[in-house]
């Protein structure tokens, strides 16, 4: 009689690898912040909102190139019938506030401070031009084109909440305000540890051996995801060796996360499973492919996640159980990938009991995808050429091209 434990559904794997993440976390014990220049936070995540020190914009200003005038004195103006007033000073954009003379109007630029006495802005085209006198041809109601202070935002008004992250239009609107710093919740900071006696350090590996592929790969892995790979290191398959480079590191006290690679399956030599299964890391298999075998846990109180080893089934695992769980624990408005509803281009067989992740190419104007390469997990370079996954899954019927899939877009923010 088969005694197999069944596998750990993938949802419930994602919330304790989430759970785990948050650790010690809550509203006593947020996500530490820090101050950044504004040239260095784009794509940080705003760690408090920030209110409008001052109006924006900070005085009425002519939305138009035209004449300001008082709208009263041109109400009459039709192309049969124009007003023709004389014309003041120029009012180009960067000038000082001035005034307007009843009975005049004057030339202004587009930006430039609306004089005291104005209240419209009539825009050249429906004029003659004119510089010393002008003929209107058409009346504007009061306020028209002129953008009154505080009409973007008002001051005192919060322009960003907490937890937005910062694009160029927000940068933007900083700038605007003369705030140069901010301060945004700090990047997590993760150790990188790759494990197997087979990694060559050399650059010319020997015999058996190969290159490292997951300490580069999760390290472009943490950064694009919002966090810092403190530092990427590399250890045989010891058990000894693995715990004091492990214990070592964490007494830096400089780690919010480890993620280890390899040594957590099912053969001899599993450095990983061996090492931190008697400290407490929980070893399980996922109902998933690629990705099955996960370890996660706390070592001195700080979250280890430990992934497969094969680059496909690491990458895959920090996509499906990593990546959000992180986001999720510092605060990115945005954990999880977009996922979109696309076509296949050909038929794809759903696993029998595990969800299975395809990589795949998207197609995002005419939303068609196409699986890329094989199944397994050892086909680095094909998932180099994909930008999706496909997430098909367990046990569902054949698909036929044409058939619709749920599809991560994995160049999604
Ligand atoms: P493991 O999970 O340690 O049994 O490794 C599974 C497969 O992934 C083996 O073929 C390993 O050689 C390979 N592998 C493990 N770690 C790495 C790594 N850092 N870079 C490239 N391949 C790796
Ligand atoms: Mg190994």
């Amino acid at each position: 009689m088969s005694t197999r434990t069944p596998l750990r559904p993938v949802p419930e794997h994602q919330r304790h690898v989430a759970t785990l993440l948050a650790a010690g976390r809550g509203p006593d014990r947020p996500w530490p912040t820090e101050t950044v220049p504004l040239d260095r936070a784009r794509g940080r995540v705003l760690g408090e909102p920030v209110i409008a020190p001052e109006p924006l914009p900070a005085f009425d200003n002519s939305g138009m190139d035209g004449y300001a005038v008082r709208a009263a004195e041109v109400a009459s103006a039709t192309s049969g019938t124009p007003v023709r007033l004389p014309v003041g000073e120029d009012i180009p954009a960067g000038a000082p506030v001035g005034e307007l003379v009843p009975g005049t109007v004057r030339r202004i630029m587009t930006g430039a401070a609306v004089p005291m006495g104005a209240d419209a802005v009539v825009e050249v085209e429906v004029t003659d031009g004119g510089t010393e006198t002008v003929e209107i041809r058409e009346a504007r109601p009061v306020g028209r084109f002129v953008r009154t202070a505080g009409s973007d935002v008002a001051a005192g008004a919060q322009v960003l909440a907490a937890g937005t992250t910062l694009g160029p239009a927000q940068l933007g609107v900083l700038a605007a305000f003369g705030i140069h710093d901010v301060v945004v919740r700090r990047r997590p900071r993760v150790l990188i540890v790759s494990t197997g006696s087979e990694l060559a350090e050399d650059p010319a590996p020997g015999s058996g051996q190969i290159r490292d592929a997951n300490g580069a790969l999760l390290a472009a892995a943490v950064e694009e995801s919002g966090g810092v790979a403190v530092r990427k290191l590399w250890v045989e398959d010891d058990v000894p060796t693995f715990l004091a480079l492990l214990d070592g590191e964490l007494a830096a006290g400089d780690v919010d996360l480890v993620i280890t690679s390899g040594g957590v399956s099912a053969g001899a030599y599993e450095v990983v499973k061996d090492g931190l299964g008697p400290r407490g890391i929980e070893f399980v298999k996922v109902a998933m492919q690629p990705g099955m075998p996960q370890g996660s846990g706390l070592v001195d109180g700080v979250p280890v996640v430990c992934l497969p080893g094969n680059p496909v089934s690491a990458l895959t695992s920090w996509e499906v159980f990593v990546r959000p769980a992180l986001r999720l624990a510092f605060g990115h408005p945005r954990p999880q990938r977009s996922v979109v509803r696309a076509t296949l281009t050909e038929p794809l067989e759903p696993l029998r009991g595990k969800r299975q992740l395809r990589r795949a190419r998207l197609d995002r104007i005419t939303g068609t995808v196409r699986p890329w390469g094989p199944p397994g997990s050892g086909f680095l370079g094909w998932f180099a050429g994909a930008d999706a996954l496909i997430d098909l899954p367990a046990d569902g019927a054949l698909l036929a091209a044409g058939d619709t899939v749920e599809v991560w877009d994995l160049t999604s923010d």
